[in-house]
């Protein structure tokens, strides 16, 4: 089936995952048949996604009239003819039990039509043996959505060993119709690649408690706040809940082998039926405190035996053949909000280093787990990394955290993080001052375009969890503000002219990028703002000086004292945002914008520039007190009461200590 021909989806289940693929499929303007095994639950589901659409809705992500439209092109039923009748495509989202779903395979093949493609969203699960239990084995593959599905952007498309090519690329095209990213999944392997990064991360963090070498906090601090991922490794289980990473666990320890031997410590925890948040209480205690994770407690060895258990198994999956290593980074860090894909921390920490640290655990403890995967140790040895040298043979710098083009006389810079919602890591900075740079020296660039990619925020600020890593070290903070101040200054002072288009959040750190573009143009749904007041910190890159002389002193206090995140019209009216857009038409007026001025007289535009910035009083003072206080704070009690608060959620209680 080609992928224009798909009109009807079915999906089968109205559970979690169930009745957010329908509706999604919905949205993307498919007729979509749910199924469940009675009215209560399919009608539960129903409710769900019209709850969601309204959400959607609310928060002027959809128009209203989509809203509708998409719930009116959702069918609840029960009886399967009905649903599958004449559907194009099946998408199956029931229990994650084999005898269920080839129960289900064998109903199903009774009524759908002879050309429908399936799908399943398992897990886990084998794709090749559920295909089998059909009558059209090259009709059928995974597609691995992620929980929620209106929210992740990932779906794993796995082949089974029958899948024919065909049949993945039209549920690839599904997959990107319904605004998501697919990443091939060449081989059925357990786990498929971002469960295959995560649970044996999982599996070695609970044998490192197990063995007594660290404590949970000492882990978790590791994970969270030196490697820079968005939870800890216990945090995780405890929030996907332990059984389940268990029993993807055991299935790869059936299926892979004693490399993923699972730690008791997971196994008593499922035993006692402490499996997590669902229970009140898993790793951590629900009722008492809840994740408590220390920004300090982590420590260099742990980080380096989690990288190189990672490393390990990336290589295994390039040498089965399941992904490679870029496929692998973009799948994790879509699926599991990776800050950087593992293959790339692994090549930026040193692969000799992690095979060295691999061979040691292998000696001492006789683990099939370290034992080191041949190509890994050839990489290793070769001195290239999981994505070579680097070296593409062109001369632009290759950026991890942007993507910087010219197209014609515009040079353009997306903030490329949308899964951290293009949030200014220290990494980030550093590649932004280059580029302005490569910019700069580029005689053909005559203006500059700044966007942040995907639809939810321009840049929701600095990436907090890789500040508070620094530990609340002033002198690092201090450097850190001064880091920013003089790339964002750069971006001021540069002689072509910069506008910023803005689409969705553009807090903090983002607004202060923002601030140094000459022209800024807005999304009506955009959010801006200074919330740092919030963490008990102060705008540290530039907002405390850059603010004020585009909207006046009064209305900077304002923003930066009330710490409130205002609309694009609010801020148009302050005069911040010159001109505000529909939300589809925002990039296409950007890029008009810095076209016209593309066009206009560059030595004009450059001195103009130069005289109001000379114009101006002495900023260079101010910038001074600003970074040297972003450091004070750094030390505050405050901040930690601030960054605690924002990460639970909760109103920060502030002692000016
Ligand atoms: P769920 O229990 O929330 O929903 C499953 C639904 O299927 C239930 O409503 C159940 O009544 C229904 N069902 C049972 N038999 C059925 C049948 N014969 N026909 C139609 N519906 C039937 O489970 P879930 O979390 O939505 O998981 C569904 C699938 O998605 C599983 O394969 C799971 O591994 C996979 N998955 C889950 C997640 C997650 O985080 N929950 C993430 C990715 C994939």
């Amino acid at each position: 089936m080609d992928p224009e021909d798909i009109e009807r989806i079915a999906v089968l289940g109205a559970g979690n995952m169930g009745h957010g693929i329908a509706e999604m499929a919905a949205l993307a303007g498919y007729e979509v048949t749910m199924r469940d095994i009675n009215e209560e639950f399919v009608q539960n589901g129903y409710e769900q996604i019209e709850w969601s659409l309204d959400k959607l809705a609310e928060k002027d992500q959809i128009s209203r009239a989509d809203a509708e439209g998409a719930l009116d092109r959702v069918t609840p039923v029960v009886d399967l003819d009905a649903a599958v009748g004449d559907a194009d495509v099946v998408i199956e989202a029931v229990p994650e039990k084999m005898d269920i779903k080839r129960q289900v395979y064998r109903d199903v093949i009774e009524h759908a039509p002879p050309e429908a493609i399936f799908a399943t969203n398992t897990s886990s699960l084998s794709v090749t043996e559920l295909s089998e239990v059909s009558d059209r084995p090259e009709q059928f593959c995974g597609m691995h959505f992620f929980n929620p599905p209106v929210r992740m952007q990932l779906v794993e498309v796995i082949s089974g060993a029958h899948t024919a090519e065909a049949t993945l690329e039209t549920i690839e095209a599904l997959a990107e119709s319904m605004g998501k990213t697919p990443v091939r999944v060449r081989k059925d392997s357990p786990g498929f690649i971002v469960n295959r990064i995560l649970v044996p991360l999982m599996n070695e963090a609970a044998w490192a408690v197990e063995a007594d070498d660290a404590t949970i906090e000492e882990v978790d601090s590791t994970t969270k706040y030196d490697l820079g991922l968005p939870m800890g490794s216990f945090e995780l289980a405890d929030q996907v809940g332990i059984d389940v990473g268990y029993h993807v666990l055991e299935y790869m320890y059936q299926e892979l082998g004693d490399a993923y031997r699972p730690s008791p410590l997971l196994a008593e925890n499922v035993e006692k039926e402490e499996l997590g948040k669902k229970t009140g209480r898993g790793f951590y205690d629900y009722e008492n405190g809840g994740v408590q994770i220390p920004t300090d407690a982590g420590r260099e060895d742990l980080q380096e035996r989690l990288l190189a258990l990672m490393a390990n198994e990336v290589a295994g999956l390039v040498a089965e053949d399941v992904a490679d290593p870029e496929a692998i980074d973009e799948a994790v860090k879509l699926g599991a909000g990776f800050p950087d894909g593992p293959a790339k921390m692994a090549d930026d920490y040193g692969l000799e280093a992690l095979v060295e640290r691999l061979d040691e655990l292998h000696e001492t403890t006789g683990e099939a787990r370290y034992e080191v995967e041949d190509s890994l140790r050839e990489l290793a040895e070769s001195g290239a990394g999981f994505h070579g040298t680097g070296d593409d043979g062109s001369d632009a710098t290759q950026h991890e955290t942007l993507n910087v083009s010219v197209d014609g006389r515009v040079g353009h810079i997306e903030i490329a993080r949308p899964h951290r919602m293009n949030t200014i890591s220290e990494e980030l900075l550093g590649e932004l001052d280059t580029a302005i740079d490569e910019l700069d020296d580029d005689d053909d660039v005559r203006s500059v375009l700044l966007t942040g990619e995907g639809d939810r925020a321009f840049s929701a600020g600095a990436d907090v969890q890789s500040m508070a890593a620094g530990g609340g070290d002033p002198l690092h903070a201090v450097e850190l503000s001064k880091m920013g101040q003089e790339t964002f200054g750069k971006l001021e002072s540069l002689d072509a002219p910069v506008v910023a288009a803005i689409d969705g959040y553009c807090l903090g750190g983002g607004m202060e990028l923002a601030t140094c573009a000459d022209l800024r143009v807005a999304s009506r749904r955009s959010e801006l703002g200074q919330p740092e007041h919030n963490l008990g910190l102060l705008p540290g890159w530039g907002g405390t000086q850059r603010l004020r002389h585009i909207v006046g002193e009064g209305r900077a206090k304002e923003i930066i004292f009330t710490a409130e995140r205002y609309d694009a019209e609010e801020l148009a009216a302050y005069g911040f945002i010159n001109e505000v857009t529909e939300d589809s038409e925002l990039l296409d007026r950007g890029w008009e914008l810095a076209r016209d001025l593309a066009a206009g007289p560059p030595i004009a535009q450059r001195f103009t520039k130069r005289a109001m910035l000379a114009g101006r009083d002495d900023t260079d003072a101010g910038l001074e007190i600003e970074s040297q206080a972003f450091g004070h704070l750094m030390n505050t009690e405050d901040l930690m009461t601030g960054v605690t608060a924002f990460m639970g959620d909760e109103e920060p209680e502030f002692e000016g200590k």
